[in-house]
């Protein structure tokens, strides 16, 4: 019997033979649109993720960069003596750059040939409900946040901290473009906590689209910028939903170096006492915050003295400024 012949791959147009082009939303459409316009499937995916990426990471750290820049959002700042100067800003998207291009661009470009692995939709329409999109990305949220806990963690280990960690926690008190500023191989292991969610749920259950695991990797991209943004708004999340962590929450432990080591969460920090500093200090600021407002007194009451970098907090500095 002679050996089937191999299929060959689909390209452009050919990807959607058979769909019904008529019950398709606009979206869908589009979609369907970039495949066949970019004719690879490979490219198609890995262009739109590299582009994805670099959009929202730097389209949600501008906002973040105009508010340092204006003294009056000064009084929402966490560590209020502080704010990066524009040269450390620079700084910092040139090596975050840098990064994109010659770690994260290659390993992208790898991700259309792995999904086509595990079994994730890519070129698919119609695209799954927003209750299944809902419920996934609702998992991915948690896996990640344990991920990471634990991941951190073990990158604040000497050795891990000399080699891998150090370079984030160069800035003491971070801003938003500060996010991914870090070592490629922190990138690489603290990234398998985003795209190891999915890739699991995916390996398990067959039943996932690459645009949900779009749309939880620019939440996740929101969560970090947001968490390094500096800032506590009253509007902020954490005021109305009292688990999620923000900035408030990652910004003390840039501060104080030790501490509040999960990412969209508090029940991890909560449960293994790592919180307790940040507690401590928090309690601290608001009394000061409280004491300056009954004197009539406006908060800030010092001007800004330091910069973004710096050494972190002692412990001893931090156990005396939260006494
Ligand atoms: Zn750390
Ligand atoms: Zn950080």
């Amino acid at each position: 019997m002679a050996a089937a012949a191999p299929v060959a791959p689909l390209w452009g147009a050919d990807l959607y033979q058979g769909t019904d082009v008529a019950a398709l939303n606009f979206l869908e459409k589009a979609w369907m649109n970039w495949y066949i316009w970019i004719g690879n499937p490979v490219i198609a995916t890995g262009l739109m993720s590299f582009l994805m990426h670099e959009i929202v990471y730097f389209g949600r750290a501008i906002p973040w960069i105009i508010i340092d820049s204006m003294p009056s959002m000064r009084k929402y700042k966490i560590q209020e003596d502080r704010v990066p100067t524009p040269e450390q800003q620079w700084k910092c998207t040139r090596y975050v750059l840098l990064t994109h291009f010659t770690v994260e661009l290659p390993q992208i470009w790898s991700f259309h040939p792995l999904c086509e692995y595990l079994g994730l939709a890519t070129h698919e329409v119609p695209f799954p409900s927003w209750t299944k999109i809902l419920i996934q990305i609702g998992c991915f949220f948690v896996f990640e946040d344990m991920f990471h806990y634990w991941a951190h963690r073990a990158l604040h280990w000497g050795p891990l901290y000399k080699h891998i960690h150090k370079k984030h926690h160069e800035f003491s008190a971070p801003f938003g473009l500060a996010a991914e500023y870090a070592h490629p191989l922190e990138v690489l292991i603290l990234g398998m906590g985003t795209v190891g969610g999915p890739f699991l749920y995916c390996a398990i259950t067959k039943d996932l689209h690459i645009l949900t695991v779009y749309i939880w990797v620019t939440l996740r991209l929101f969560q970090a910028i947001d968490a390094h943004s500096g800032y506590d708004f009253p509007i902020s999340m954490h005021n109305w939903i009292p688990f999620w962590a923000g900035a408030d929450h990652h910004d003390h432990h840039h501060m104080a170096f030790v501490g509040c080591y999960s990412t969209s969460f508090r029940w991890w920090d909560h449960f293994m006492g790592t919180d307790a500093s940040y507690k401590r200090y928090r309690a601290r600021q608001a009394e000061e915050k409280r004491k300056a407002k009954e004197e009539g007194l406006e908060w800030p009451t010092k001007p800004a003295s330091k910069t973004a970098t710096g050494a972190p907090l002692s412990k001893s500095a931090v156990h005396k400024k939260v006494q």
